[in-house]
């Protein structure tokens, strides 16, 4: 875990992930988003978490970014492009983001993070460990967490979880 500073660019797109989180809640998923960046800094693609919303436990952003990114870029735009993701990926997506070759990732809240918050709230283990990406892909570059973010995404977190629902709350709030 190395703290990051970001550029304003780069809190651009972390704030535009993490919005995708709260939009997401409000739509009854899980508060993840994520953005996907290429070289010359325009947005190629995003997504949020659809796990509940298309029933199917593995529709995370990040997943849907690499299938994206596999679609549509070449390898060396794969290469070149960066992931700002609001939290840290699963395994399951670290590997995808691995396999597809892939940049960078810029993550606003940690696996280690989401951890700490979920057992706090007392919420069951998930059947899939959390691990740190660079675990599973020890060659990426991977930038995170951004603390001055941090205090959101738990709010979306516990809303997620304890039925307060960051409903009323408008993007950017
Ligand atoms: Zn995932």
């Amino acid at each position: 875990m190395n703290l990051i500073e970001p550029t304003a660019a780069e809190m651009r797109h972390l704030e535009r992930a993490v919005d995708l989180a709260a939009e997401a809640l409000r739509a009854g998923d899980e508060p993840f988003g994520s953005v996907l960046v290429g070289a010359d800094g325009q947005v190629l693609a995003e997504d949020r978490n659809r796990v509940h919303t298309l029933a199917d436990r593995t529709r995370h952003p990040e997943f849907e970014l690499v299938r994206w990114a596999t679609a549509h870029l070449t390898e060396r735009q794969r290469a070149e492009a960066t992931v700002y993701t609001s939290g840290e990926h699963c395994p399951m997506c670290a590997a995808a983001h691995g396999w597809a070759g892939l940049g960078r990732i810029v993550y606003a809240h940690s696996a280690a993070q989401l951890t700490d918050w979920l057992a706090e709230l007392g919420v069951p283990a998930s059947p899939v460990r959390c691990l740190p990406i660079q675990e599973v892909v020890p060659g990426l570059e991977v930038q995170g967490p951004v603390p001055a973010l941090a205090d959101r995404l738990r709010g979306l977190h516990v809303g997620f979880h304890t039925g307060r629902s960051a409903k009323g709350q408008s993007p950017g709030s």
